[in-house]
């Protein structure tokens, strides 16, 4: 059956002076979590953006409306923080599914509670779901994230398989000396499971700005330790996917499909030109890019009275002036204020 041709409502789509088209969402909708990982957020956790800075779930739902409906936004993921700690998720996630065109949906969360939450995400109208998982040893999960929970976030995956998020993606942050030694473990747990591996170079995004070019794990160094897999270049085009892929011989996917391996250069192999990425933070600020130094508040929009349109040209003017890359590789860079927990990664 053919789907409804539904006309973009206002002035048009979320472009930029390069010539990209921003049609991934990226809603975050908490800086909360209840892991602590090194690369993210210190121990002691971080002051945490006050309730009433929050949106509310009809805010992000209105948000998100005007971006399907009047911006052209055809992908959304829900991150944060730990999405799965929102306790509107599910409502979210259904008010989402119900836009016409209807947006691929997904979520990337670090798997706790997902055993219990796949289901009912599923029957929302979730699409998808990446999975963080750094170690496949729970002794060296509790160091990296400071929680005994490794068994969780192994449940969280089945769990998710199961209820047919699939297919079902691990992202994995490799440290130099802590657990780039597991690449290849991680990458045959994977393929064993039919689960597909994503491994994605350490920004500098951490709350404790500890983040050093030298000590990060490339992507080099990460094919280089995948060779005994015997990569082989995948055909299929990256499109404006952040990850480059590599077919693994020998293996197939949960689908029956050849089974593929993904490594995301963030920092060495940069696809900012083909970035199609807008963001939302968890208090209603727009973000260019991950690295933006500025953002656009649309609470403030939502909450004195904008209209939908208002908003869209105002997130459209934000995409305006997103910069041609991130520049960490400038001398003149400087991290965001705002750590990868409260921007939604
Ligand atoms: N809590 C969820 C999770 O961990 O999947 C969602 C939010 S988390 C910020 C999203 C992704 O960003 C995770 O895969 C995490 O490993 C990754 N991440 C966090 N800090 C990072 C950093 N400094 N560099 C690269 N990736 C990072
Ligand atoms: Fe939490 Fe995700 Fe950050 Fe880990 S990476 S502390 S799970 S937000």
């Amino acid at each position: 059956m053919a789907l409804p041709v539904v006309p973009l409502r206002g002035g048009g789509l979320l472009a930029d002076r390069f010539g990209r088209v921003a049609t991934d969402l990226r809603v975050s909708l908490t800086d909360r979590c209840n892991l602590r990982c090194t690369y993210c957020m210190p121990e002691e956790g971080l002051a945490w953006m006050p309730r009433e800075q929050q949106l509310t779930d009809d805010e992000v739902g209105r948000l998100i409306r005007v971006a399907v409906d009047r911006l052209g936004v055809t992908n959304i993921r829900f991150t944060g923080g730990e999405p799965l700690i929102r306790r509107g998720l599910v409502g979210i996630v259904a008010q989402a599914a119900r836009l016409l065109p209807r947006p691929k949906l997904s979520i990337t969360s670090n798997g706790i509670g997902l055993e219990r939450m796949a289901g009912p995400l599923r029957e929302a109208g979730l699409d998808r779901v990446n999975v963080s998982l750094d170690t496949l040893s729970p002794a060296r999960f509790k160091e990296l994230t400071h929680r005994d929970r490794h068994a969780d976030v192994l449940k969280g995956l089945a769990g998710a398989a199961m209820a047919g998020l699939t297919p079902v993606k691990i992202n994995t942050v490799l440290m130099r000396g802590i657990n780039d030694g597991e690449a290849p473990a991680l990458l045959q747990f994977a393929l064993d499971h039919g689960y597909e591996l994503r491994f994605i170079e350490q920004m500098p995004l951490d709350a404790q700005h500890q983040w050093d070019r030298h000590e990060m794990v490339t992507a080099a160094a990460i094919l280089d330790s995948l060779k005994p897999f015997n990569l082989m270049p995948d055909v299929v085009s990256r499109g404006t996917a952040p990850a480059e892929t590599w077919l693994v011989p020998g293996y197939i996917d949960a689908a029956g499909q050849p089974a593929r391996v993904g490594v995301i250069g963030s920092v060495t192999r940069p696809f900012c030109g083909d970035c199609d990425r807008t963001r939302l933070t968890a208090d209603g600020q727009v973000r260019n890019c991950l690295f933006a130094t500025g953002e656009t508040d649309l609470r403030a929009l939502l909450r004195n009275g904008a209209t939908d349109e208002d908003i869209a040209e105002a997130w459209r003017a934000a995409m305006w002036g997103k910069k041609a890359g991130h520049g960490i590789d400038d001398p003149s860079f400087l991290q965001p204020d705002r750590p990868m927990s409260a921007i939604g990664g």
